[in-house]
């Protein structure tokens, strides 16, 4: 037996899982850590949180697995993306905490850059949208903003990287300085068609081209961990950022291939394969995961309050006790008694990207029970995501045929059902719901010849359940009508 070992660094916790030659967890083990909040709109993560964490998860993983770090053929990392990091090339000293992907200090810079005409160049060379979410005015904020930072940078004292890059920089002590291209894609600094880091855009952000990693296929031998970590030397042979990983580990090898991620947020991701599609509907282009130096394109659209919804009717409506109870509650009526709730808590995602908008519960009567609010809830995630599906839909020219679902609220059969039967396609929910951690060891275990190509790793894939869409024509087209008719009144102003 072959054992692979996936480090997923999240935005709230950090997970080690060792995986067996079928893709069965052996074990596996959790840290959460700090949330900094300096000021209002802004998070920070501590580096030495994060190393603490992902030193920990991973001594405990093996403890738990009884096996020395000797026994695992490789390591795969998985990691929050575009959350920045800068420290220094000799000492491995960060120069402040690391600014995190929802920190959002950079938003008026990022508002003059459009002002300022440069979407469409940055949305040409990167794929991205300009906005605070991407590392590169992150940098940009450190070298102007810390005491000092520039000038080192420009010394050539200075090193940038998102999660995986400053793990591996550390795990190996200063040996390996690298990154990915999924990583790569979503720093706003990287030409997506010519796979190098863009000079012009270095120019635009004053960012020192010293300061940048190199950049290697998702499944590549990046080097070992120093032995000092774990005993024995690791070899890492896979990095992916999170969503793109779970999208490999979904085994979305093919063109057309699509998967959703019900966490707080929901992710939906397609594979264009060799196509660089373009958006016309408020999504972004990106890289996805692969072995080779030609990785497949990606287009990704998200909303940002998915399961949280669930939460708020947990912790503020206190209408149900728990996120699973939410299942009998919306069980409990036939329908939503034309409620619909659009959770614009913080305005909306793609594809309407519509800051000022906020959350709306319409069609209330004298009959309405908070059984219908917690189904319209259920069924108000599953809408978003209709509407990520139809302008992906439209982007690539492409029906979808089927849905691969991961995430934490994918375990809730109602919403699940309901999915399919709005999107009028399966919903596909495989056995292991680790898929993040799963894709980075797939893409660690193909580099390392534990599994020999893709058919072998869909052959280990395991279903745990097909939801077959139930609805007639005319039932969907009118609950479609009646969300489209709920989203314009968030609109409203
Ligand atoms: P993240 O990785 O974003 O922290 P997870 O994938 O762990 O998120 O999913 C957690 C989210 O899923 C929470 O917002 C929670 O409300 C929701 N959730 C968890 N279980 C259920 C359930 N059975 N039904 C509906 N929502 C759920």
């Amino acid at each position: 037996m072959d054992y692979v070992l996936a480090l997923d660094q999240g935005t709230t916790s950090t997970r080690a899982i060792i995986f067996d030659t079928n893709g069965g967890i052996v074990a596996s083990a959790q840290q959460e850590f700090r949330q900094i909040y300096p000021k209002l709109g802004w998070v920070e993560h501590s580096p030495k949180d994060i190393m603490g964490s992902a030193v920990g998860v991973i001594s405990e993983a093996l403890v738990r697995a009884n096996l020395t770090a000797a026994e695992i053929s490789a390591m795969g990392i998985t990691n929050q993306r575009e959350t920045t990091f800068v420290w220094d090339r000799k000492t491995g000293k960060p120069v402040c905490n690391a600014i995190v992907w929802q920190c959002r200090r950079t938003a008026d810079y990022c508002k003059k850059l459009k002002d300022d005409g440069f979407a469409e160049k940055i949305y040409n060379k990167t794929g991205l949208v300009p906005d605070a979410y991407f590392s590169a005015t992150k940098i940009k904020w450190i070298l102007d903003n810390i005491d000092g930072a520039r000038a080192r940078a420009e010394r050539g004292e200075l090193l940038f990287g998102t999660v995986d890059t400053f793990i591996l920089w550390q795990l190996s002590k200063g040996r390996i300085f690298a990154t990915d291209y999924t990583n790569a894609s979503r720093t706003m600094l990287f030409n997506i068609h010519s796979l190098k880091w863009d000079t012009e855009l270095l120019r635009l952000f004053d960012i020192p081209f010293s300061m940048l990693p190199e950049v290697h296929p998702s499944g590549h031998f990046y080097g070992e961990t120093d032995k000092s970590f774990f005993g024995s030397p690791i070899p890492v042979c896979g990095v992916a950022g999170d969503q793109q990983a779970a999208l490999f580990g979904q085994t979305c090898f093919e063109a057309g291939d699509v998967k959703n991620t019900y966490g707080t947020g929901c992710f939906l991701l397609m594979n264009t394969g060799r196509r660089a599609v373009k958006s016309r509907n408020g999504l972004v282009t990106t890289l996805g995961a692969g072995l080779t130096d030609k990785p497949d394109y990606v287009l990704e659209g998200s909303v940002f309050v998915g399961g949280a919804v669930v939460q708020w009717l947990r912790d503020e409506m206190k209408i149900i006790s728990s996120a699973e109870d939410s299942e009998n509650k919306a069980r409990s009526v036939a329908d939503s008694g034309g409620v619909y709730i659009v959770p614009a808590f913080t305005g909306l995602g793609a594809p309407y990207w519509d800051a000022e908008a906020r959350g709306t519960v319409t069609g209330i009567t004298r009959g309405t029970t908070p059984a219908h609010i917690v189904r319209a809830a259920l069924e108000g995630i599953a809408y978003e995501v209709c509407d990520l599906v139809e302008a992906m839909e439209k982007d690539a020219g492409i029906k979808l045929a089927r849905l691969a679902v991961d995430g934490g609220a994918c375990k809730n059969d109602f919403l699940m059902q309901f999915q399919a039967d709005i999107l009028n396609c399966e919903a596909v929910r495989p056995r292991v719901a680790e898929t993040t951690a799963l894709g980075a060891a797939y893409l660690a275990g193909l580099c390392k010849g534990v599994w020999k190509g893709p058919d072998e790793i869909k052959k280990n894939t395991a279903l745990d359940r097909v939801f077959t869409p139930n609805m007639t024509e005319l039932t969907r087209f009118e609950l479609l009508n009646g969300w489209k008719n709920a989203v314009l009144k968030t609109r409203a102003k």
